[in-house]
């Protein structure tokens, strides 16, 4: 898993308020943040410095949160950060989108691959086989991985049939059609259609104007 830090960068001060001085240096030092999951965050100081924030019991491994018992401007900065959306609250954390690297907030216990909201897939969705170039609609997005389900014809997992093996082994499956008939976005299917499996890095999410 890639997790990613918050540009390293001062902010802007709000002029319509007196700032405290450690309020302030938050915001006019250049610092990056990344979130490490467990409430604990990683601070890159304008210093180069690195400390470690713990936000829920505001404590920063600094000099001046040690000696002093203060909150410090990283653990103000933490806050700032989360306020603005930048960095992931609690029990969240920064991965990057598999298909084009855009940072997105994920729950800190779950397992990739992740995607933005640009190359999440759902039943009803368009989606490109890498390997042929087939296009393909969405009927079903599993959690079963890849190495864990059976081809049923062809007595191997879909991890270990022909080209998949390019492919990660514990990334979940994903079930489609070729797109010869419409498909539900609940995902219901007509009996007639054969559903083809794939691991799910091997689809890439094709965009389309009738998303409905
Ligand atoms: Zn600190
Ligand atoms: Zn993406």
């Amino acid at each position: 898993m890639i997790t990613t830090a918050s540009p390293k960068t001062s902010l802007p001060v709000p002029t319509d308020r007196r700032l405290e001085e450690r309020s302030l240096r938050a915001r006019t030092e250049a610092m990056s943040v990344l979130a490490l999951g467990d409430g604990l965050y990683e601070v890159e100081s304008e210093s180069e410095h690195t400390y470690l924030v713990d936000l829920e019991a505001g404590r920063c491994t600094c000099p001046d949160h040690v000696f002093r018992n203060v909150r410090c401007k990283h653990v103000r900065r933490v806050a700032i950060e989360i306020t603005a959306g930048r960095v992931p609250p609690l029990g969240r954390i920064a991965v990057e989108c598999t298909d084009c690297g855009e940072s997105v907030f994920v729950d800190e216990d779950v397992d990739g691959p992740f995607y933005c909201e640009r190359h999440r897939i759902y039943p009803g969705a368009t989606v490109r086989d890498r390997e042929t170039g087939d296009r393909l609609t969405v009927v079903d997005v599993s959690d079963r991985r890849a190495d864990a389900v059976q081809i049923p014809d062809a007595s191997t997992t879909v991890a270990e049939y022909g080209t998949n093996e390019n492919y990660d082994p514990d990334v979940p499956v994903v079930g489609t059609v070729y797109p010869h008939a419409t498909v539900a976005r609940n995902g219901v299917v007509p009996a007639s259609l054969k559903v083809y499996v794939f691991p799910r890095t091997r689809l890439e999410r094709v965009r389309t104007d009738d998303r409905n």
